[in-house]
């Protein structure tokens, strides 16, 4: 087969979602190479988890598809994405509080009905050796720093054995010690293999992990390409700033 009739690993094309009279998210269209790390930046409210959701099969869009290598996913539910091999985290972890570290993980992976307990655990274990969380195996997670439990958060999306893995502000409140365990471990999966999108506010970290970055302003993307020039443009630095600042930072009002 010609490799130009291969379809993109991940596709997303004309995404749009509406909540009652707001526009959050406008026509999106993205595409991710296998093996990627790409990020996605913008100020707050414009339409970065609303895009994840779609991307994830969370919310189901107005329009637009979403397609895996070539395989449509759009109108299919979260679990389908899932088990096609997208996942995510989401912004405010979604741990149970109340339950260990290791049955965080055990617990969800045990909703696939051909799942075995003994088969989970071994994996949660490789899991939290992996993020180096596991000396707090059996602590709740309740009892966690804000930065555990972002980790522990990408641990439930790893026991999927994702293809996609999509972050949502996996930075956020994270003390600066942890972040860069984070970051190390991003990186640590890219090189795996995992393909990698990272929504976040940070920057700094976003540069250092990223070549590739869009930046999505009122629900539209304005910006997509190397992280370095896209964090130059100026209409990207006047939606972060809303001052319109030249190469040398000199403002133009
Ligand atoms: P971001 O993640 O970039 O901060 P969001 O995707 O959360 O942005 O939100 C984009 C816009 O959509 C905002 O104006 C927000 O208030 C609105 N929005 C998001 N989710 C909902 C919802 N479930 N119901 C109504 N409005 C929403
Ligand atoms: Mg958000």
């Amino acid at each position: 087969m010609p490799t130009d009739t291969v379809p993109p690993f991940f596709a997303a094309h004309g995404l749009s979602k509406h909540f009652g009279g707001i526009r959050a998210v406008a026509d999106l269209s993205l595409e991710i190479d296998q093996g990627e790390i790409i990020g996605l930046i913008g100020p707050n409210g414009s339409g970065k988890t609303t895009s994840i959701n779609m991307l994830a099969g969370a919310l189901h869009p107005d329009s637009g598809s979403i397609r895996l290598a070539g395989m449509a996913l759009n109108g299919q539910p979260a679990h389908f994405f899932a088990r096609h091999g997208v996942a995510r985290t989401f912004q405010v972890p979604r741990l149970f509080r109340r339950m260990s570290v290791l049955e965080n993980l055990v617990v969800p992976a045990l909703s696939n009905p051909r799942a075995s307990r003994a088969h989970a655990e071994r994996k949660a274990r490789e899991v939290l050796e992996f993020l180096r969380l596991d000396r707090l195996t059996h602590e709740y997670a309740r009892a966690l720093s804000g930065g555990q439990q972002k980790l522990l958060e990408v641990g439930r999306a790893l026991m999927l054995e994702p293809r996609l893995i999509l972050l949502d502000e996996p930075f956020a409140g994270v003390h600066p010690r942890l972040l860069e365990q984070i970051i190390d471990h991003i990186k640590a999966l890219n090189r795996q293999g995992l393909t990698i999108m990272i929504v976040d506010h940070n920057l700094d970290a976003i540069r250092s992990v990223v070549r590739r970055t869009a930046v999505m302003a009122r629900g539209v993307k304005i910006a997509d390409g190397a992280a370095d020039d896209v964090l130059r443009d100026p209409d990207v630095v006047h939606a972060y700033t809303g001052s319109r600042k030249d190469r040398e930072g000199r403002a133009h009002g």
